[in-house]
């Protein structure tokens, strides 16, 4: 597994990507939402499990539709994924003066205002073209039309103008995954009114976020939904909200022992001496720190090692941690940081608690010093 000639691969940390269950998780949510589009949300190297990988594993089983947030990551897309026929949406607000960029790499831009499409059309010469979608702000307050009337004017000028092109509209949902669902039904009736008051197709809508689809999906009128955290199996409702269909897991987070030793009574460990023995101690060292994306707060955290729970002792530091042992084990035995091992497992949604935040914040913060290694 170890390639000689990749340098990341030389210090033994390691998160581990199972391509297949992605895919897997992407045909079970679009069956348990009984959607038939797909719009797989690939943003932040995909959700950090790797854009290109991962968007040529969906391409694979028939997804078309990628989005990302920002033009370098529609780039790295466009220019890196071997095949050329599928679309790739931009969620976040784009500056308009790069629009000749976008058309170039025929990356579709969300657009929020009016103002945005004057400007592109101004900029944008007889023979290219910029395909966009409509943005509508139905209680997310980032950004899109705020009322039917800025909703036609912008769809108007789409259709009168020859550089532009139109393919979609859509809203994003503030509490998908909350149990009160006053706010979102609210967030589906505005777009439904106003969307269809312009006379937009139900075929170019797309409202569903993992939230939605998963919980709240007979609300929604079109057969397409634009998910990224289901995709990489994880709960984005976890503790309160039970998920209602299986999804695999997707990524294991690993590190080897790289040293082992005893602590006698009254030595310490790592910045700041917080943790001293009291018996004598086998510990472990494991090239791994919040350099990493292995946050600082995680120390206490609970590791498996040989399919049993040891712990990180001391303060987390840069490129290093300290776990308990009940024994010595061999150098280079493996130790699973996030995943499964024997019939214990830590999960992503178990290392977020700990750390006080969700999943995405976890996955997106892992460095690009760990390599991805793909199955
Ligand atoms: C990030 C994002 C999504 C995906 O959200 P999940 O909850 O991970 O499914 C969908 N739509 C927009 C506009 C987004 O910014």
């Amino acid at each position: 597994m170890i390639d000689k000639n990749n340098f990341l691969q030389m210090r033994p940390s390691w998160l581990a990507i199972d391509l297949a269950a992605i895919q897997h998780n992407a045909k079970a949510i679009m069956q348990h939402a009984g959607a038939q589009r797909l719009i797989a949300v690939v943003k932040a190297d995909a959700y950090g499990h790797g854009a290109v990988p991962v968007t040529e594993a969906l391409y694979e089983i028939g997804v078309r539709d990628f989005a990302v947030a920002t033009i370098a990551e529609g780039i790295t897309l466009r220019t890196q994924v071997m095949h050329d026929d599928f679309n790739i949406v931009l969620l976040g607000v784009q500056d308009v003066q790069h629009v000749r960029v976008m058309a170039a790499h025929r990356l579709t831009p969300a657009v929020g205002t009016l103002a945005w499409l004057d400007e592109a059309a101004a900029q944008l010469d007889a023979g290219e073209q910029l395909v966009v979608q409509l943005a509508v702000d139905t209680g997310m307050g980032r950004m899109g039309a705020h009322s039917e009337a800025e909703l036609q004017a912008m769809y108007d000028k789409i259709l009168k103008t020859d550089t532009l092109a139109f393919s979609g509209v859509f809203t994003h949902f503030a509490t998908a995954d909350d149990r009160n669902q006053a706010y979102y039904a609210q967030q589906v009736a505005r777009f439904n009114a106003w969307v269809t008051a312009v006379g937009i197709p139900k075929s170019d809508w797309h409202l569903a976020n993992s939230g939605s689809a998963l919980w709240h999906h007979d609300q929604i009128e079109t057969g397409t939904i634009r998910v990224g955290s289901v995709l990489y199996g994880y709960n984005p409702g976890a503790p309160e909200l039970p998920l209602p269909l299986a999804l695999k897991n997707v990524l294991s987070l690993k590190s080897h022992i790289g040293a082992v030793h005893q602590l006698q009574p009254g030595e310490s460990v790592s910045y700041g001496a917080t943790y001293t023995a009291t018996t004598p101690q086998w510990v472990a060292t494991l090239p791994i720190g919040y350099a990493d994306g292995y946050l600082r707060r995680m120390g206490g955290m609970s590791v498996l090692v040989a399919g049993h729970e040891e712990q990180v002792i001391g303060r987390v530091t840069m490129d290093q941690i300290v776990i308990t042992l009940d024994r010595p084990y061999p150098i280079g035995t493996v130790v699973t940081l996030i995943g499964q091992d024997g019939d214990c497992e830590i999960t992503v949604e178990d290392f977020a608690q700990y750390a006080n935040t969700i999943p995405h914040e976890i996955l997106t913060t892992f460095g690009p010093r760990l390599p991805r290694i793909y199955q």
